[in-house]
């Protein structure tokens, strides 16, 4: 039997994980109407127009080549060709030393093996140490996740420079958070799945594009599918009526359908689900203790130059609060005369979020200047800092129980968003999961809308089975 019009179903919020769920129901026949509170698609994947400054801003989102579903969904939406591959990452210290990251011959996990030895940014004994530290990856990563990533570096016995030289950078980059706050499932995860199984499964993907500018072609295929997408459409709370009906009212409208899948952050699920517990006088929220999660910001400071300062797409920073530069206007190609647009981000951004919009620049474009002298010749034409303080969930240790599976105990109720169960942090991948798993669910086949993994390669093929 066909699932056509089987179904018809209210997607809440159209983030990455709300258009994936509306793309794969309407896929298999569903009649989808997606609501979302603000004017635009993208949720904290976003970007916007900045009067001030007149340019479009957004907050550099990156993906690795193993986050598989939302690559998939880039294609289905015939927008891979504007993501930007690298294959490289550039490591700078102040001075401007450089260590490269890169694959070579050898076969995985030791594909980086030779340009990692001869990284300047580690002594032979870090480099000792961070080998066998990443070898306890090798087969997988735990899958309990109640040990913190601090402890694991102690037990380990992790140099204080592979640490700041090797560890921080891609921990706090990839999990936003500091050690104590990362479970060393997650950390392994990262590790295990972009640095040791195969060279694609961490080739480094950019938007090319302003990010609602590049998630629109999904909105797009929602639309051309037949879903309903109603911008400004924000809905309060949900109820049960009768004939076993959900029962929305958005933009002065009334929504009616038989399944609802509630992709919003899980301080708005919250809500919505306190709603429906005062509506019908019973527990709504009796399975999940949102009081467990908790969220980490990141700062972005945004500088425009009369000229390319960085010669570099892209690099991490060592010994600084900046973990990333991204020279924009470089991986957007634009013409030299157009001079430079770079982002730097700050991670798990904490102190940042007392500190003023000039304290954050003058401090900021100090520490740059010490890996990009050029900046010193060139003139910075504006300026902008971007703060969000909720920028992602936080896999704090022993979470994983509390992140609820997208099916609920309510018949035709569904959740999805990063923080739900994907087994994956806060990314768009992890949005993207669960918003096909809440659609797999809704259909009575979990599983059914899910990107197949990277395959392993090399000797991680036999690692892997162990
Ligand atoms: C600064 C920053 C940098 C990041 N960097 C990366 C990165 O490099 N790589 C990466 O993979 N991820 C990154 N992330 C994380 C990534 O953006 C998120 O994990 C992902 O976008 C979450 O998607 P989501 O759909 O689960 O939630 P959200 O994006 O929060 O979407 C929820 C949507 O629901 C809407 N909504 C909420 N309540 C209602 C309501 N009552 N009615 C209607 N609509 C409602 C919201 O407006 C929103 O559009 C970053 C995030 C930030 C903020």
């Amino acid at each position: 039997m066909s699932d056509s019009n089987q179904r018809d179903v209210i997607v809440v919020g159209a983030g990455v994980a709300g258009l994936s769920a509306a793309v794969a129901l309407a896929d298999a026949g569903a009649d989808v109407t997606l609501l979302e509170r603000r004017p635009y698609i993208g949720g904290r994947a976003y970007s916007y127009d900045h009067p001030a400054l007149e340019e479009t801003i957004d907050s550099q989102h990156v993906v690795v080549g193993c986050c598989t579903n939302i690559l998939d969904l880039c294609n289905q939406a015939g927008m891979a060709d504007t993501i930007r591959w690298y294959e490289e990452l550039t490591f700078l210290e102040p001075g401007g030393r450089r260590s490269l990251l890169r694959p070579g011959s050898l076969p995985a996990p030791a594909h980086q093996a030779v340009s990692f030895l001869r990284a300047p940014m580690l002594s032979l004994r870090d480099k000792s140490a961070i080998a066998t530290g990443l070898a306890r990856f090798f087969r997988g990563y735990p899958a309990d996740d109640t040990e913190s990533f601090a402890t694991w570096l102690k037990r380990t016995g992790q140099t204080e420079r592979a640490i700041r030289h090797f560890w921080e950078p891609v921990v706090v980059g990839a999990l936003n958070d500091t050690f104590e706050r990362c479970s060393v499932k997650y950390a392994g995860k990262v590790f295990h799945e972009s640095f040791l199984r195969s060279a694609p499964a961490g080739r480094l993907g950019i938007p090319a594009a302003p990010l609602s500018e590049f998630f629109s072609p999904i909105a797009d295929l929602a639309r051309r599918k037949g879903v309903a997408v109603k911008l400004k459409a924000g809905i309060e709370s949900i109820e049960q009526v009768p004939g076993n009906r959900w029962q929305v009212q958005a933009g002065g409208e009334t929504y009616t359908a038989s399944s609802v899948v509630l992709a919003t952050s899980f301080k708005q699920t919250e809500s919505l689900l306190m709603s429906l517990s005062a509506s019908t006088g019973t527990e709504a929220v009796q399975n999940v203790d949102f009081s467990r999660f908790t969220v980490a910001p990141i700062t972005t400071v945004h500088l425009w130059y009369d000229r390319d300062v960085t010669g570099l797409d892209h690099a991490v920073l060592l010994d600084t609060r900046i973990q990333w530069v991204f020279a924009k206007s470089r991986i957007r190609r634009w013409p030299a005369e157009r001079g430079s647009y770079l982002e730097l981000v700050i991670s798990a951004s904490w102190p940042e979020l007392d500190m003023g919009r000039e304290e954050i620049l003058s401090s900021s474009i100090q520490e740059l200047e010490q890996f990009f002298p050029a900046i010193k010749q060139a003139t910075l034409i504006k300026s902008g800092v971007l703060k969000e303080a909720r920028a992602t969930f936080s896999v704090t240790p022993g979470l994983d129980r509390f992140r609820p599976k997208q099916a609920t105990q309510w018949p035709g109720l569904y959740l999805a968003g990063d923080w739900t169960a994907t087994e994956w942090p806060s990314t768009m991948e992890g949005a993207v999961r669960s918003g096909r798993l809440a659609a797999g669910a809704l259909m009575g086949d979990a599983n059914r809308f899910m990107a197949p993994e990277l395959p392993a390669q090399g000797l991680m093929r036999w690692l892997n089975r162990q």
